[in-house]
């Protein structure tokens, strides 16, 4: 029997025992005399005492043991002299009477400590190491309660955990596909699936239901920060719905995680329409964790004082932030340099304060006197000593800038708390997104969204296509997007009306979407879904933060590389030619 107990388990009340434990040697230190061993397991800490008076042999094999040896020792549990109330078992320590090294350890690259002193792609190479530690271990441990809660929530409302094929046609869904040579096809390709979306409908056209599935999903997209190649969802979909069934099972699973997971009862998520999202806080997943929400001063005082940049611009917003009128010419000149970074792109801040008098000064002074700038003021309910912030320029871009603006203002006055959760339905969506670039309007969430039904015809007649708004909805925590679905169109004719206003020709959509066109002639339920990214949401749940890769157990980096594998890498010509590959 390699152990009696774990690492984690022993206390005073176990003094006296005579125990077997397995694990790896966290530290040694050799205090003359004694020599004492941190013993570390998945399950925490137990010190090990190795006393040379008493067993000089064994002492001085202890002696020899080094970081990350996988030792078994037999001792008997005793109480401490000098207890450590840091840790479970600090009231104890084993005086050992048996020592075997069951494997000897390299020097790790690394230290395995809470802190450890080893850069990115150091731990990413060795991450089966990284993994030891107890931040990433914790995180995959909690990550499995997360994955429970799911499933024991989602099985107790019925739903049954379907696989679907990973090996799949090429239908890309807006991401590129990542796709798999056939070797029995020369010259034809399966594709990895982008999610689960055309199957799970299918089920329900097979009288499913309800499905769920807990399932990888692979999308070959631009790199960014965090994005991983390969990820998880929790995929959903049932039958005989509306939206409104659909929020509230979802808002109940949320809630169920939370509950189960962080101990932590949220209250009722809110709704907030996308229009209203945009409007107040520039973006379609608002951090609500602080309110700074947009004022939008296009057609005010804004334009009546024959300031240039105002007159020019398509679209002015401001935000006010409470109590800091006192911010220096230091302060306001870094939130200039943040607002005009690349990635932000605005050409200017402008400033107005209201100083603890109620007077007004502003970085426009000599374009507003004192009456306009209160009248600017009064619009956001301005107090002495707030400070209100205007970006102005082309509106999308302006939009955008201001709701970075107003994060960093948030990061800024502590108003993100790791403590805070503050989800948020965000609902009706538009359907279609205009591509400028293109000239054409693309699904905003997938081809199989259906339009509310008050716009259906809209999109028969390929009128008012912007407007259309679509029963399709977010969940957002904190600001990050955990989660989206929509109401799927049921009818054939629908179907392919949408196909026609995404520029698919009928034999495109024939050759793309025929299985799933047929589906719809045969019985399909009303139906409607959605899918959580698990990843993300662990993140959120465990950690509040928006960090996925601490999160996965074997992710890939930034440049999408397995550093570990070393993959993607070359194959041999032998199999390149049975695939048909030059
Ligand atoms: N399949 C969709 C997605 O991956 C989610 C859904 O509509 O259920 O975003």
């Amino acid at each position: 029997m390699f152990r009696t107990h774990t690492c984690g388990e022993l206390s005073i009340k176990d003094t006296g025992k005579t125990v077997t434990l397995s694990g790896w040697v966290q530290r040694a230190r050799d205090m003359g005399g004694m020599t004492f061993v941190d013993l570390r397991d998945r399950y925490g800490i137990t010190q090990l005492v190795f006393n040379a008076e008493t067993n000089a042999s064994l002492a001085e094999k202890a002696n020899t043991l080094g970081r990350e040896y996988v030792i078994q020792v037999i001792g008997t549990v005793t109480e401490r002299s000098s207890k450590n109330p840091k840790l479970a078992t600090g009231d104890i320590e084993i005086t050992a009477t048996s020592l075997e090294v069951l494997n000897a350890s390299a020097t790790p690259p690394f230290t395995i400590e809470d802190n450890t002193d080893g850069g990115e792609d150091l731990r990413m190479k060795y991450r089966y190491l990284d993994l030891r530690r107890n931040p990433l271990k914790n995180n995959l441990l909690n990550r499995h309660r997360v994955g429970k809660a799911v499933r024991e929530y989602l099985d107790g409302k019925g739903f049954a955990d379907i696989e679907t094929p990973f090996l799949i046609k090429s239908t890309p869904e807006g991401a590129r596909d990542f796709v798999v040579p056939s070797r029995l096809n020369e010259g034809q390709f399966y594709a990895l699936p982008q999610s689960p979306q055309t199957f799970k409908q299918l089920l329900m056209v097979s009288g499913f239901d309800r499905y769920y599935q807990i399932v990888r999903c692979f999308r070959d997209e631009d790199l960014r920060a965090d994005r991983q190649p390969e990820f998880t969802q929790i995929d959903c979909e049932m039958a005989f719905v509306e939206q409104e069934d659909i929020l509230n099972l979802f808002e109940g699973m949320v809630k169920h995680v939370f509950k189960s997971v962080r101990g932590l009862e949220l209250p009722e998520i809110p709704r907030m329409t996308y229009d209203d999202a945009m409007m107040y806080y520039g973006n379609d997943k608002p951090d609500l964790r602080f309110g700074m929400r947009f004022v939008d001063l296009t057609n005010t005082e804004t334009k009546q004082a024959s300031f240039k940049v105002f007159d020019d611009a398509a679209f002015i917003v401001g935000i006010k932030a409470d109590g800091c009128a006192d911010y220096t010419r230091k302060q306001l000149d870094e939130l200039t340099d943040f607002v005009k970074r690349p990635q932000i792109g605005a050409t200017g801040l402008v400033y107005i304060r209201c100083n603890a008098d109620g007077t007004y000064k502003s970085s426009v002074d000599k374009f507003f006197n004192e009456e306009a700038l209160k009248a600017i003021g009064a619009r956001f309910d301005t107090k002495p000593n707030d400070l209100i912030l205007i970006l102005a320029g082309a509106e999308n871009k302006t939009r955008k800038a201001m709701s970075e603006l107003r994060l960093e203002m948030g990061n800024r006055l502590g108003l993100r708390s790791k403590d805070d959760f503050k989800p948020l339905w965000v609902v009706d969506f538009p359907l279609l997104e205009f591509n400028e670039e293109d000239q054409r309007y693309y699904a905003m969430h997938h081809p199989f969204t259906s339009p509310k039904p008050e716009h259906v015809q809209w999109m028969i007649d390929g009128v008012n296509l912007g407007q259309i708004k679509a029963n399709a909805y977010d969940l957002v925590i904190n600001g990050v997007e955990i989660g989206g679905g929509s109401i799927r169109i049921h009818s054939r004719s629908l179907q392919e009306a949408m196909f026609k206003t995404l520029g698919l020709t009928q034999e495109e959509a024939e050759y793309k979407f025929g299985f799933i066109l047929n589906a719809f002639e045969y019985g399909a339920p009303p139906h409607g879904g959605i899918a959580f990214g698990f990843d993300r949401f662990c993140s959120i749940v465990i950690a509040n933060e928006d960090y996925i890769r601490e999160f996965i157990a074997f992710p890939k980096n930034n440049a999408g590389r397995d550093m570990m594998l070393d993959a993607p890498s070359d194959i041999d010509a032998k199999q390149k030619q049975e695939l048909g590959l030059k």
